[in-house]
């Protein structure tokens, strides 16, 4: 009997997965599957590395040589890149005036007080005079002992000189103010302590632990505290936004301060469409976005305000294809768009602890696709390489849909929805064979931008360990609190670095997390970025493929690909979709692969020596 192994092979955006089988007239019986992360742009040359990696490994798990592998049929990967950029909507400057919010551990004590700001070694100068009824902020630089400071601060207060607060700058806070003879609030671990203005006046903050602050985060309460006219208020009132819901904080006025506000050029992008053209500013929102494109018909082009943000962004996106495939930049088009809304971390000048304020913004996420291919170069470097003759096979939405339809109990006509990391691909497939598919941009990676870009963690494998793992706060060295509230308890102690944090519960692992966020918050974050990539994807692209655009059409959606091995997402999706009768559901691929492995699978299926019968 003729026998033939056969290796399919899926070049990703993000992941290369291969399918080893072993094919007669009879039978097809599949060998092996393994994954790794594709090495360059998909459909580039670039790709040959992992892919040849990955069919070694593959090789191995089946036990079989890599020379008895009689063809290789890879998928006709369109190159595309999908980009992502984020813009505000609006930008405040704080000029000349400065502030500090932030969380200490433990600053002292507690209240408001406002004074002139004055060096500590200053005070003992102080002129005791009669008349001087002004309030002091003591400023306490590191190189001064908290035994001495309290001291000092001691000696002053019982001749008259009225101390109103402090600004430490190490982390004794406490260990001063349990020192002090007449209490006052202190707020400690200010880093940049040198760039406090001295003789200025000054306004700190600090609230009882558990509480926050209430008087300085409050627009009114800073013109309260520096006798402000509505004017100054209207412009102190970012300094109050980018405090609210912090434990402590210094406000410190500058006589010249000045707020300056302005809007900062995200610029705007014409959609163009086959009769239609739009044009929207980026400064509009996500949702404008949105509907200016809905209006137009067929999308064929975007192009961005030259000199703006936007521009910038999207013509970086053609370049980098043009480079990459060796076409002009104008033979390149974006095939689609999505924007969503996003808070954007900004950091606020005069901040002196690194104080970050949240701007509201736009997330992008664009495609950018060639019109001829160069998968045909990719094929002919790997055959060259591992001697063994390639194929492109067929379209990757025609495969995916034949190894989705290796899940037990689907059948024609299906809907597959594809969820990557760049893009969220859809492909519907009649009785008569035919075949309707979409490309959109904006899936996994765009959830971890938005992830990292919200918690203002500057740290995206952090966000993307984030997206995929539930959450829990450590208790007690037994004890742990669950997303559900539920209390979970150790036999075995939890480890002392995640005693009273956040942490990601990861398989074998606790991951703390470096910020104060509660883990509602975080959870409520992580969901509403998965929401507003996926389920909006999930309709706009089911839309698509449904040739009346009614997706009340579609009876079953099996969904594919890394993103379907989410833990919220395909839930997300199947509650959104069942509002309109659909049935949907991760696939399982060959009954044993879950959403993983659809392409190559399909890639295998669809070789010549191809049989009917499917063992896995
Ligand atoms: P592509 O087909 O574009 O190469 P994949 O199908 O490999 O992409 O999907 C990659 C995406 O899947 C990434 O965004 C990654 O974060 C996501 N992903 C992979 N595993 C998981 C998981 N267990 N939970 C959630 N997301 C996951
Ligand atoms: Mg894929």
């Amino acid at each position: 009997m003729n026998k033939q192994i056969i290796a399919g092979i899926d070049i990703g955006n993000s992941s290369t997965e291969v399918a080893i089988a072993e094919i007669s007239e009879s039978e097809t019986k599949f060998l092996a599957q393994h994954l790794v992360p594709t090495t360059g742009v998909k459909g580039t040359i670039d790709n040959v590395k992992g892919v040849s990696i990955c069919l070694k490994k593959a090789v191995t798990k089946a036990g079989i040589d890599l020379s008895s592998i009689n063809q290789i049929r890879i998928n006709d990967a369109v190159p595309v890149i999908g980009d992502l950029a984020m813009d505000l909507i609006s930008e405040t400057i704080i000029t000349e005036s400065s502030m500090i919010g932030h969380n200490p551990d433990t600053p002292g004590g507690a209240g408001l007080g406002v004074g002139e700001t004055i060096l500590i070694d200053r005070l003992s100068q102080l002129s005791i005079d009669e008349e001087n009824t002004k309030e002091y902020i003591v400023v306490v630089p590191k190189d001064f002992d908290y035994e001495w400071v309290a001291f000092t601060i001691n000696k002053v207060v019982s001749r008259r000189v009225p101390i109103a607060g402090a600004i430490v700058q190490k982390d004794d806070g406490v260990l001063i103010h349990n020192r002090l003879d007449h209490k006052i609030p202190i707020v400690d671990e200010v880093s940049i302590i040198e760039k406090v203005p001295i003789g200025k006046l000054a306004a700190v903050e600090v609230a009882l632990p558990g509480h926050v602050i209430r008087m300085i985060s409050n627009p009114y309460g800073l013109s309260t505290v520096f006798s402000l006219n509505p004017d100054e208020t209207k412009q102190i009132a970012p300094v109050a936004k980018s405090l609210v819901g912090n434990r402590s904080a210094v406000v410190i006025r500058t006589p010249q301060g000045e707020i300056v506000e302005r809007k900062i050029e995200a610029g705007s992008i014409t959609l163009c469409g086959t009769s239609k053209h739009a044009q929207v500013s980026i400064n509009d929102g996500a949702q404008k976005i949105m509907e200016a494109y809905q209006k137009i018909d067929t999308l064929i082009d975007v192009r961005g305000e030259t000199g703006t943000n936007v521009g910038g962004m999207l013509n970086g996106l053609r370049q980098d294809l043009a480079d990459l495939t060796g076409q002009p930049a104008n033979e390149i088009y974006i095939t689609d768009l999505l924007a969503v809304d996003a808070g954007i971390p900004t950091s606020i000048s005069g901040a002196m602890a690194g104080e970050l304020s949240m701007e509201s913004g736009v997330a992008l996420a664009s495609m950018v696709k060639t019109e001829t291919t160069s998968i045909s170069k990719v094929a002919e470097l790997l055959e060259e390489e591992l001697s063994i003759p390639v194929e492109v096979g067929g379209v990757e939405a025609e495969m995916a849909i034949k190894g989705a339809l290796t899940t037990p109990g689907t059948e024609k006509p299906i809907v597959i929805l594809d969820m990557g990391g760049g893009s969220t691909d859809a492909a519907t497939i009649d009785e008569m064979g035919k075949i309707c598919t979409t490309h959109l941009a904006g899936a996994g990676d765009m959830v971890t931008m938005l992830i990292n870009s919200e918690l203002a963690l500057q740290d995206q494998e952090l966000a993307e360990k984030i997206k995929k793992y539930p959450l829990g706060k450590v208790l007690s060295l037994f004890h742990m609190q669950l997303e559900d509230g539920t209390i979970l308890f150790s036999e075995e102690p939890y480890p002392p670095y995640t005693f009273g944090k956040v942490v990601i519960r990861e398989e074998n692992d606790l991951t703390p997390l470096p910020i104060r966020e509660s883990i509602e918050k975080i959870r409520t974050i992580r969901r509403e970025s998965k929401r507003k990539v996926f389920v909006t994807n999930a309709l706009r692209s089911l839309e698509q493929v449904v040739p009346t655009k009614n997706i009340r059409h579609i009876s079953f959606v099996v969904m594919l690909g890394g993103s379907a091995l989410d833990f919220e997402i395909p839930q997300m999706i199947s509650d959104e979709l069942s509002k309109y009768g659909i049935v949907a559901g991760f696939a399982n691929i060959r009954g044993t692969e879950g959403p993983r492995n659809a392409v190559a699978t399909g890639l295998v299926l669809s070789s010549k020596v191809q049989s009917g019968a499917v063992h896995g």
